[in-house]
């Protein structure tokens, strides 16, 4: 089973630089089979990806799908109308709700379609369409099993689960702890999943606080189900439209104290279950989407770079996140240069054993955001974004995964 993010934000999309690591198009998800049959849970605006993608996927071949919704807010039904695959004749779709049924089920979805709100109507989609009520036992779909549960959330809501392949895969979102059945509701369908998807929203205390009766949830909550549950990978979803990357970060990085295996979805996360292979795009530095892995560290790192007077500066600072093409670093205060900065990473002798080992990379700041008291170290500072430099002559050292060419030096 893969499982590929192509809308991770709650509430309504927030295209903003600030949050273009974890994306700003609202909740979508993919779900491949084995036998590659396609299931999409919810429609937000991330669907619209997803039908380029797989348009370029199946170019004149038919598109098949079953499609599950778990409520009808507009960040869970408003990529519908840009969905391409839906104007192709030749298409099938299958819409499934708990919730509604039949021509309910038709005329919920297609009501945003409906004149004067887009100059269409779901008329003009040429894909044929059947609208069903999933019932509350477990359906057979292929080789999969599907069952749901409902979710606290204002107007309702349901989580699925998907078992496939001896894997297990689960999505809650949109719901809020507190009301003793649905957290029993929802500890039933999470059990020994091998990945949970959960509405992280909100924060603790937000929660605790002036959004309580919101209907969403904090990253707390997912730890407590992923522990009580036994869950191997939590993912934080949904983020707050007010919750930059540096932000959520910050919030997958308390999660990971509590719950080591927690991810934040972004937009190009994908899942592979049942091995686990959790891959990120990288997003830094353009629009490219390209499928890379990210490495959690946290080492010393110091950056060098002329000012533009030409005068050589240099600042110490940490660096969180590194991937084959970028590198996420906090330091005290902002970098101004035009051109590309270098960083060096020390790998202390208490991993190498052989005294101090730098690594050296040219990387280009592509983003710098001041943060506040986030990431566990007190006082503010700015997180920055950087791209490592591909057209260097000197190839980036840590991009080299088998013999990284290092320069050694031995510190007292
Ligand atoms: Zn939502
Ligand atoms: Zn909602």
């Amino acid at each position: 089973m893969l499982i590929r993010f192509w809308g991770v934000r709650g509430s309504t999309p927030t295209p903003e630089p600030k949050n273009s690591r974890y994306g700003g198009n609202t909740a979508c998800l993919e779900v491949r089979l084995a036998d590659n049959s396609l299931i999409i849970l919810d429609c937000g605006s991330g669907m619209r990806g997803l039908g380029k993608s797989l348009q370029d996927e199946f170019g004149e071949r038919p598109i098949q799908a079953s499609v599950y919704l778990t409520h009808f807010h507009w960040d869970h039904i408003q990529g519908i109308p840009f969905f391409t695959p839906f104007y192709r004749r030749g298409n099938r779709f299958k819409f499934h709700s708990v919730l509604r049924s039949g021509s309910e089920l038709k005329d919920t979805i297609e009501g945003q379609m409906a004149n004067p709100y887009f100059p269409v109507n779901m008329g003009v989609m040429a894909a044929q369409r059947d609208f069903s009520k999933m019932e509350k036992e477990p359906i057979r779909l292929q080789d999969a099993t599907l069952r749901s549960a409902p979710m606290n959330h204002p107007q309702g809501c349901v989580g699925y689960r998907i078992e496939a392949e001896g894997s297990s895969f689960v999505l809650a979102t949109d719901t809020e702890p507190g009301s003793p059945m649905h957290d029993k509701a929802l500890r039933e369908l999470a059990r020994d999943a091998d990945a949970m998807v959960y509405d992280a929203q909100y924060t603790p205390e937000q929660l605790a606080g002036e959004k309580k009766g919101w209907g969403h949830s904090s990253w707390l909550e997912g730890v407590r189900i992923a522990q009580e549950c036994n869950v191997k990978r939590l993912i934080l979803f949904h983020h707050d439209p007010d919750s930059d990357d540096a932000y959520i970060d910050g919030l997958v990085m308390r999660a990971q104290q509590e719950f080591p295996n927690t991810w934040g979805a972004n937009e190009g996360l994908r899942i592979s279950l049942p091995d686990g292979v959790v891959s990120h795009t990288n997003r830094l530095g353009g629009s490219e989407r390209r499928m890379d892995r990210r490495y959690h560290v946290e080492l010393p790192v110091r950056v060098m770079w002329r000012d533009s007077s030409g005068e050589p500066r240099e600042a110490d600072g940490v660096a969180k996140d590194i991937s084959r093409s970028g590198i996420y670093f906090f330091v005290p205060s902002a970098i101004s240069a035009e051109e590309p900065v270098q960083v060096e990473l020390v790998l202390p002798d208490e991993l190498t054993h052989q005294g101090d080992m730098r690594i050296q990379m040219l990387a280009k700041p592509v983003r710098q955001e001041r943060v506040v008291n986030t990431l566990r170290e007190p006082g503010t500072g700015m997180a920055i974004a950087a791209a490592l430099d591909e057209s260097s002559d000197e190839p980036p050292i840590a991009r080299t995964e088998s013999e990284p060419t290092t320069t050694k030096s031995h510190s007292r």
